[in-house]
């Protein structure tokens, strides 16, 4: 099968590779009809995860068809078109009998690390995405779910991760009656997070990023009040005094990793020593919310990110809420959301591009090109 392939840092193309095999009894092969690419992947490409190894598909974030079936499984059959929670997880261990699915602990040997992801390295896992014609998923009959045949597919891919990311995000913020949040990044974990804001009851939403063309969106599908931070000295104390000099309510990290730590030194002017990144946006967060505020971190920081103000954190008694999202557990009120109509995830798609171009369509988003929010992968 043809199949996206990492090669080193900024360099991935496509190959031919062995189709996939059923290696257990509850695995399933589904043939991959969309897939996307996630600002995560985004963090694979720079380099900045370890053991990411030559020759791994990516992708995390796929819908498709059943082709094949393992012995044990029951509750999908082939021909089923389904959609793939980005967590692989088996749903019966101690952790996920808790609903912490994106925490199972069976699926990763390397029990530092989350649970296991499709496509995102043997940190975590090790298993091989969706950016390819198929894919192998396990435990067939605890993460994939039939897409409902009301559900458009753009949505469906999209709750595979990023909208449900940012839902789950905003979630995690503990928004009360009239809070103000506060969204670093405005990529599509950003923006879900601002738009689930509302439905959770915000009273202002606030969404910082640099970027022009994605602030324009946070306006106009998030309806948020937007703050471009390469325009201000100093954006906390931009953010407090739009907050009564108090500081948001609630702050979410929909930003993580950078690897272009760099151009943010250079924008901000901060002094700051950088490994090939920076949480800039965690630090941020962590300044401009409230005391007592909650800081909801989606962002994700590999190891080497260590530069964190966390003392900080703990003197101003903030509480710090993180995970790997664990989407499945959002999508019975995502569904309704979608299907009354409050919702449209599939809106932040910018780009469709085939399999055969997934290095060009790598180097657009990670270069912000193009007006690139979501590029999605047709194989
Ligand atoms: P993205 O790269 O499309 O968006 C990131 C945005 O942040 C960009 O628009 C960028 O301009 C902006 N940005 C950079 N520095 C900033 C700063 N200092 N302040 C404010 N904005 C800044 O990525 P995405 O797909 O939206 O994902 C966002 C983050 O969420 C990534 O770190 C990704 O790995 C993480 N993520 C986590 C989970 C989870 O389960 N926890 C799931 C999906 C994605
Ligand atoms: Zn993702």
């Amino acid at each position: 099968m043809r199949a996206m392939v990492y090669r080193g840092p900024y360099r991935v193309r496509v190959d031919e590779k062995p189709d996939p095999v059923i290696e257990h009894p509850n695995d399933a092969i589904v043939r991959v009809e969309l897939a996307a690419i996630c600002g995560s992947d985004l963090h694979l490409y720079h380099g900045l995860l370890p053991d990411t190894r030559v020759g791994h598909t990516f992708g995390h974030e796929f819908i498709g068809r059943v082709e094949q079936v393992g012995s044990s499984v029951e509750r999908l059959q082939v021909g089923d078109r389904v959609m793939v929670p980005f967590n692989i997880f088996c749903g019966s261990c101690w952790f996920c009998v808790r609903g912490l699915i994106s925490n199972c602990h069976n699926v990763n040997a390397n029990a530092t690390a989350a649970g296991g992801i499709y496509g995102y390295s043997h940190t975590a896992g090790g298993y091989d995405g969706g950016q390819a014609e198929r894919v192998r998923v396990p435990f067939a009959d605890v993460g994939p779910t039939v897409i409902p045949e009301w559900l458009h597919d753009e949505d469906a891919l999209m709750l595979t991760d990023a909208f449900s990311t940012g839902y789950f995000g905003a979630q995690l913020g503990d928004i009360a009656d009239g809070d103000t949040v506060a969204v670093f990044g405005a990529g599509p974990v950003g923006l879900a997070a601002a738009r689930s804001a509302w439905l959770m009851g915000a009273g202002r939403v606030i969404v910082i990023d640099h970027l022009e063309y994605r602030l324009a969106k946070a306006r106009e599908l998030a309806f948020a009040e937007t703050v471009n931070f390469a325009e201000h000295d100093d954006v906390v104390v931009l953010m407090k005094r739009l907050t009564d000099h108090r500081g948001a309510d609630v702050a979410i990290d929909a930003v993580g990793a950078e690897a272009d730590g760099n151009l943010l030194q250079h924008v901000t002017g901060a002094k700051l020593k950088l490994q090939g990144g920076s949480p800039i946006a965690l630090n941020w967060a962590i300044d401009s919310v409230r005391k007592g505020g909650t800081v909801s971190v989606m962002g994700a920081y590999g190891p080497i990110f260590s530069a964190v103000k966390f003392g900080d954190a703990v003197n101003k008694g903030l509480t710090i809420r993180t995970n790997q999202a664990p989407v499945k557990r959002q999508w019975p009120r995502l569904f309704e959301h979608i299907r009354a109509g409050y919702l449209s995830p599939r809106d932040m798609i910018t780009h469709r591009i085939p399999l055969d171009q997934i290095p060009e369509a790598y180097h657009l988003f990670s270069a912000k090109l193009d007006g690139c929010i979501k590029p999605v992968i047709v194989p």
